[in-house]
């Protein structure tokens, strides 16, 4: 196991849609554990595996002290909305109200390669929305409405972070708050 660098907005990877996994091998395996371990140091709620540099439809999740992990996943989305603040590790310190489905019902594949369903709400919806997002090459200011989207690209062009591309090394800082996100990127 190893902790990866987090890719920082700018990265192209994080912008690009990812490939679906075809050999659920010992190479998958590892991925997973690194991107567990990386999400657990960070601290984070969650992580895609482009946001370590791979572009292959995997996350994970830690989530009410609940890790998973999901491969090539589909997701059926409730209608009802909620509202909470989101934010990402790969956008430090950046936060906006950001509005998902309520409950989740994902479809897919455990890194073993046999099939799962993961059923979620509130958080763990929240979370399973944002990582997916991240294997379509969607971040979650896209999921922002214009003007919000304006404020939090000027916020992050002022940002220390932004333009470095990749925290090369080191953790990005993600300010604990106590918000529905539980102060986790994801
Ligand atoms: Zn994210």
């Amino acid at each position: 196991m190893a902790i990866q660098s987090i890719r920082l907005f700018g990265d192209p990877v994080l912008t690009t849609k990812a490939s679906p996994v075809e050999v659920f091998d010992k190479e998958l395996r590892t991925l997973v554990s690194d991107l567990t371990e990386t999400m657990k140091n960070a601290p984070g709620a969650g992580l895609a595996a482009p946001q370590i540099g791979v572009a292959l439809r995997v996350f994970v999740w830690d989530v009410d002290d609940e890790l998973g992990h999901l491969v090539n996943p589909t997701l059926d989305l409730s209608d009802e909305l909620q509202d909470g603040e989101e934010g990402c590790l790969s956008f430090p310190e950046i936060r906006y109200e950001t509005s998902r489905s309520m409950r989740v019902v994902a479809k897919g594949f455990n890194m073993h390669g046999e099939p799962v369903t993961i059923e979620g709400s509130d958080f763990l919806a929240r979370a399973i929305q944002h990582e997916t997002d991240h294997l379509d090459g969607i971040v979650f200011i896209d999921r922002l409405s214009a003007e919000l989207r304006k404020a939090a690209m000027k916020e992050i062009r002022e940002s220390e972070w932004f333009g470095s591309a990749t925290a090369a090394g080191q953790s990005p800082l993600i300010k604990v708050s106590p918000h529905s996100t539980r102060g986790l990127g994801i």
